[in-house]
């Protein structure tokens, strides 16, 4: 687990916006997330403990990796729509 902070996620941001994955929805705070290029799929899950974010992903990566912050709109949309509904 990885905690996701503003400094933490500014890096993977950026990366996001340019390989663009393709996101899929497993269910809140659990996604697929797919590389358009290689095809290769991995799966993000996030977490919230207290006031803090955590995120993970089945990458090889070991620090917040752009699948984990494509993710993060749609989390956040969701999250939204979860309290309205709630
Ligand atoms: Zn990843």
């Amino acid at each position: 687990m990885l905690e996701i902070t503003k400094e933490s996620i500014e890096k993977a941001t950026a990366k996001a916006r340019i390989a663009k994955p393709l996101v899929k929805v497993i269910e809140f705070r659990r996604y697929s997330v797919t590389n358009r290029e290689t095809g290769a799929t991995y799966e993000v899950r996030f977490t919230k403990v207290g006031n803090h974010k955590f995120g993970e992903c089945s990458c090889p990566a070991t620090k917040i990796c752009y699948h984990i912050s494509s993710c993060l709109p749609i989390n956040a949309v969701l999250a939204s729509q979860m309290i309205q509904t709630a």
